[in-house]
């Protein structure tokens, strides 16, 4: 195998221009996402080791300003200020227009530390209420508090995940501080995540659903933060010997794929469809001739292998993404050796790394903040030179993760 380039200079530049200009107008719909956005910006350059280089000190403590801005003063943290009309007007009554979320504390929890922030403004009391407040019945969490206190927002394990990371931050080691704080129902969170376990040894958003490599990242996440605390035994599904364990470790070792979706055919368009004569229509739902017109299926040769990304569930192509949620969760599971690791480097650094810096989802696609931080983590996990190490459960470099575990509180 040809030795694959990471082209680290270009990365930087890329995350310079996320950073400093605008973004592109795609972004748009994304505004209310901008703690996230922030996320991959400020921890893209973190990996990359050249956050003060890039950033002035003062630079640093306005990106402060902004996240603490954006806390909420019932706890927790909005994604952006677009909903913010002020303490002034704000009220009992409309402050349901003007949410906390959990993605976006946990999100802006992270930034803080990345950026050597001591969170001692977090309103650590009022957010870990907050977040009891968002625990439901089967022990899964939402998103958002409505207007009756209700709790808004999917039943599945991305905000499981969100709600263990940010008690994991905010409690400390032994809850210093905390002690009239009641904590969340640890229990029934990990029984509810036991349950999302499908028959392939995946996790799917929520029982009986499918297995998804980025939900079972969220579940595995959410356990990982959860065990750092706990002396109680681990479930089963992180237990090795166990057949949860192994089974789920069988079907991510399985999302790597040589199939790269460089090939797929475009499917007819509707325009095309509506001229289909009947004749044409009817011969066209004749199963025989549907099988024999299938292409036949190439076995894989030597060159096809050269290249080895991941996908997120069975039969699909390989996306850069799912590089991360895989190898990440393999990583907090102990069985990233099981990969074939310099393949999926291959994938990466020839198929998706963008000629301008950054990593497109797929072949040939332009670069994102996602798919670029996603991408250089997933190096990051095998010691890419030029990359700071990563804690795979935080999704942040080793360094800030060191920096919230030297807290004061967080050690008492
Ligand atoms: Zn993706």
């Amino acid at each position: 195998m040809s030795d694959a380039v990471f082209n680290r200079d270009r990365h930087i530049k890329y995350y310079r221009r996320c950073l400093k200009t605008f973004l592109p107008d795609l972004y748009t719909g994304n505004d209310s996402n901008r703690m996230l956005l922030a996320f991959f910006t400020i921890a893209g350059l973190d990996i990359l080791g050249v956050l003060h280089d890039e950033t002035t000190p003062e630079e640093r403590q306005g990106y402060i300003e902004w996240i603490y801005h954006c806390q909420v003063p019932t706890g927790g943290f909005r994604g952006f200020t677009g909903t913010d009309f002020g303490i002034e007007k704000r009220t009992p009554e409309n402050a349901f227009w003007d949410p906390a979320s959990i993605p976006s504390t946990f999100f802006a929890l992270v930034i803080l530390v990345i950026l050597g922030d001591d969170l001692s403004r977090v309103k650590r009391v009022e957010c870990l209420q907050w977040l009891l407040r968002l625990q439901r019945e089967d022990g899964s969490f939402g998103d958002i508090v409505g207007p009756d206190g209700e709790i808004e927002g999917g039943r599945d394990l991305r905000f499981c995940c969100f709600a263990a990371g940010t008690r994991y931050i905010l409690r400390g080691k032994r809850g210093e501080g905390l002690e009239d704080v009641k904590d969340i129902d640890v229990a029934r969170l990990v029984a509810f995540i036991e349950a999302c376990q499908t028959y392939d040894g995946g996790m799917s958003e929520a029982p009986f659903c499918e297995s998804h490599a980025g939900l079972t990242y969220c579940a595995i996440g959410a356990l990982t933060f959860l065990n750092r605390f706990s002396s109680d035994k681990p479930a089963p599904v992180v237990s090795p010997g166990s057949e949860e364990f192994e089974s789920l470790v069988r079907w991510l070792v399985a999302r790597q794929t040589s199939d790269l979706g460089e090939n797929d055919e475009e499917q007819p368009t509707r325009s095309d469809k509506t001229q289909e004569n009947l004749s044409q229509a009817v011969e066209a739902l004749r199963l025989n001739g549907k099988v024999e017109a299938l292409p036949p299926i190439e076995p894989p040769t030597e060159e096809s292998l050269q290249w080895a990304g991941f996908n997120g569930r069975s039969n699909k192509a390989a996306d850069t993404c799912y590089s991360f949620w895989n190898t990440a969760t393999l990583a907090m599971l102990d069985r990233l050796g099981l990969v074939d690791a310099a393949r999926n480097r291959r994938y990466l650094l020839e198929k998706t790394q963008h000629l301008i810096g950054g990593f497109g989802k797929g072949v040939g696609e332009p670069p994102d903040l996602l798919h670029s931080y996603f991408g250089l983590v997933s190096l990051a996990f095998e010691g890419e030179p030029g990359l700071n190490s990563v804690d795979p459960a935080m999704c942040t470099s080793h360094r800030g993760v060191q920096h919230l575990h030297s807290l004061p509180w967080w050690q008492a």
